[in-house]
């Protein structure tokens, strides 16, 4: 029986956000020095887009206070696309600055996640992001777009594919290149997430979204996989899964890139990561952070290891 599926990508870019969106929720402080060290294992392991930090109050997330700091002094690979999150135009001109290559912003698909979090509707927290994405354009510089909350929110349920579209849409609208679509609390199903994804790509070109799963229920990698079958090729994932949930204490964070890398190499979809690079990366943050990987593909290799 031939099993190949001709549905599935031939390739998949990762975005690794490990050093932002994982280290950002993780408690134990992390030195510039060791996320710098972080960021250039990744990309010497081949990770070619790496979202290296946040420009936002260091009140608000003390674990993204060095992120000039980063930026600054990371040895840049010029393949390597170095993006920064810059939640308003204070942070964005910070990031521009230490010449981050690219932006990210984010809407949530839940009004009232988006009302608890950050006191304004969806519409009123978008429209706030104009003024970057006007700068970003006079500059060349690529916008990226994240969706949270996109099957589930932990203060209204289920969220209907057809707001998350309109979400989405809304910030292609407005010049985002790419949306990553974040099931943020890690509830999706292949069920819910195709469906979500339906919606989305009916508005939305395929080749322009990206997934973020979070693993709190286990399942990110079904979730990768069915979203691999909807024709995504970008996947979000975090080195060691680094991370947690902030809604959800205790929850587990991003989908590991170990994880990850090992299901795509599994069905034979082209990365260009060495393996064993990507599993060292993840050791040493690990040990840096005084627990093991979140990655189970990780921890079986360093079983093998200790044998
Ligand atoms: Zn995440």
């Amino acid at each position: 029986m031939n099993i190949q599926n001709t549905t599935l990508p031939p390739q998949v870019k990762i975005v690794e956000v490990g050093p932002r969106d994982g280290l950002q929720n993780e408690a134990k402080p992390i030195s510039a020095i060791d996320k710098i060290a972080l960021i250039e294992q990744l990309s010497d392991a081949g990770i070619r887009y790496i979202e290296s930090g946040s420009f936002v109050s260091p009140k608000w997330v003390p674990q993204m206070a060095t992120s000039t700091e980063v930026f600054q002094s990371i040895k840049r690979n010029e393949k390597v696309t170095y993006a920064a999150l810059t939640p308003n135009m204070k942070g964005y001109e910070a990031a521009i600055a230490v010449n981050a290559d690219e932006v990210a912003i984010f809407a949530a698909a839940s009004e009232s996640f988006s009302q608890k979090n950050i006191n304004c509707s969806i519409e009123e927290s978008i429209d706030r992001f104009s003024p970057i994405i006007a700068d970003a354009k006079k500059r060349n510089i690529k916008v990226r777009g994240y969706v949270s909350c996109v099957v589930g929110c932990p203060y209204e349920g289920k969220i209907l594919p057809e707001q998350v579209a309109k979400v989405a849409q809304k910030l292609l609208a407005m010049g985002c290149y790419e949306i990553s679509l974040g099931d943020t609390i890690g509830v999706g199903t292949p069920a819910s997430v195709t469906k979500m994804l339906q919606a989305v790509s009916a508005h939305v070109p395929t080749a322009q979204l990206a997934v973020h799963f979070h693993d709190t229920y286990g399942q990110a990698l079904t979730n990768i996989y069915a979203a691999l079958q909807c024709g995504i090729s970008v996947i979000d994932s975090a080195i060691a899964g680094l991370g947690g949930c902030p809604y959800a204490k205790g929850a587990s964070g991003n989908v590991a890139t170990e994880d990850v890398v090992y299901l795509l190499n599994g069905l034979g979809i082209k990365t260009n990561i060495d393996f064993e690079k990507l599993l060292q990366a993840g050791w040493f943050i690990s040990k840096k952070l005084g627990k093991p990987p979140i990655s189970k593909v990780s921890t079986a290799y360093l079983a093998q290891q200790n044998i």
